[in-house]
């Protein structure tokens, strides 16, 4: 069994990294023009609250009388390249324990200098087999394009229908590992949390497949419809506990009864 996980509120909380780096902003609009940093921190979070990132630095620049384009560039940069401070969530933290014997992977989408920060940060290059920053891989890899994973599926020798991914997005974290028989579970946390299953969005839920793997797959729709932190710790562990028992079942020797 491969597990993979999301990043961006799937193993920790990404607006903890937005207000980290609008830290790194308002420290940097201090040093270069004297700007309190308590004024221009609350103006980013405000903003940011009422009409999320778009165009954010430009208004900011804005707001103190100091927008150019160059400017808006620098800001960009400082946030993009600043050391962020964040944290697991502790339930993930607890599932990255559980799973350790397992090979580990990361997928996630976004630019790729601020994720691989993120992974550095959370310390996570040191707990898991690898990450993928699917940026690296073109546009058109990006998810819910399943190239990515079906490269993890290459370098481990192993079949799709062994790899979960678990993530936040229904919009695009599972919608192309579903047909290849991946196993998906959602993570009720982010602003996704509210998205209900429709005919438009097709999210993960339990395909048909007989036995054991049926059970996970009903601990995986359980969170769907779940937005309990603990939840998303024990389905793991039962998740875990079952392919611990199915690997040992298939490692028996025909002889032994
Ligand atoms: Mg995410």
């Amino acid at each position: 069994m491969i597990i993979s996980f999301d990043l961006d509120d799937t193993l920790y909380n990404e607006y903890s990294f937005i207000k980290s780096g609008f830290k790194a902003v308002s420290k940097y609009l201090f040093q270069k023009y004297s700007i309190p940093q308590k004024e221009s921190y609350s103006f980013l979070e405000k903003r940011f609250t009422r009409f999320g990132r778009k165009q954010i630095l430009d208004e900011v620049l804005k707001n103190f009388n100091i927008y150019s384009k160059k400017n808006v560039l620098m800001c960009l940069s400082v946030y993009r390249k600043h050391k962020p401070k964040i944290k697991l969530y502790p339930e993930a933290n607890q599932c990255l324990k559980r799973f350790k014997d397992f090979p580990i992977y990361i997928v996630t989408d976004g630019n790729k200098l601020v994720q691989k920060n993120k992974i550095k940060a959370l310390g996570l290059h040191k707990r898991v087999k690898g990450y993928i920053l699917t940026s690296e891989y073109g546009l058109k890899n990006s998810k819910p394009s399943p190239y990515c994973f079906l490269k993890i599926c290459k370098k481990e020798k192993s079949k799709p229908e062994n790899l979960v991914y678990i993530g936040d997005n229904p919009k695009k974290d599972f919608v192309g590992l579903k047909p290849l028989g991946m196993k998906t579970i959602r993570v009720m946390k982010s602003q996704y949390k509210d998205i209900k299953k429709s005919k438009t969005i097709k999210l993960a839920w339990a395909q048909k497949i007989s036995g054991i793997v049926t059970l996970i797959l009903v601990n995986a729709g359980y969170f769907e419809s779940s937005v309990s932190p603990a939840v998303f710790g024990t389905a793991l562990i039962v998740l875990g506990a079952m392919s611990n028992y199915l690997r040992q079942v298939t490692r028996k020797p025909l002889d032994e009864k």
